[in-house]
């Protein structure tokens, strides 16, 4: 009997993946997913701003270098990619992304957006403070 491997890495296939003649393993699926979010052919399509292509290819940069996993990155992105065309639909640059309006679409989105990765990475770009929400007005009524 002929044993069937994956096309792209030559890893070993499930069961299931045989039965429904998907012969790319799980791993290279969401490999191939995240290239394709992160292609230009794809950023291009989506994004008619500057500021959110390049805000969309610096978080896939940022997952990399954080070692998110693939899984995670490919379902991530795809949420992150809605999420910006409703912002370059609502906002005129990158620097008037209002915070509240941001974090309530973070909320919305849920578990898949990885709302801890994905404020991380608005911290980094200084998109959101890096203190948290409740340490601000609590400073602002201080001063
Ligand atoms: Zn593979």
């Amino acid at each position: 009997m002929e044993s069937l491997c994956c096309k792209e890495c030559g890893g070993s296939l499930r069961p299931s993946d045989i039965k429904y003649e998907r012969y790319i393993c799980i791993a290279c699926t969401f490999k191939k997913r995240v290239a394709f979010l992160l292609s230009d052919a794809f950023v291009d399509n989506i994004f008619t701003k500057l500021w959110t292509k390049g805000l969309f290819r610096r978080l896939g940069i940022f997952l990399e270098r954080y070692e998110i996993p693939l899984r995670t990155q490919a379902q991530m992105l795809a949420r992150a990619a809605a999420l910006l065309q409703e912002a370059e639909q609502s906002f005129v640059r990158l620097g008037d992304i209002d915070e509240e309006w941001l974090e309530e679409r973070i909320k919305k989105i849920g578990k898949y957006l990885s709302p801890t990765f994905f404020r991380a990475f608005l911290i980094e770009e200084h998109i959101l403070p890096s203190e948290n929400r409740d340490e601000k007005k609590l400073r602002r009524r201080l001063r």
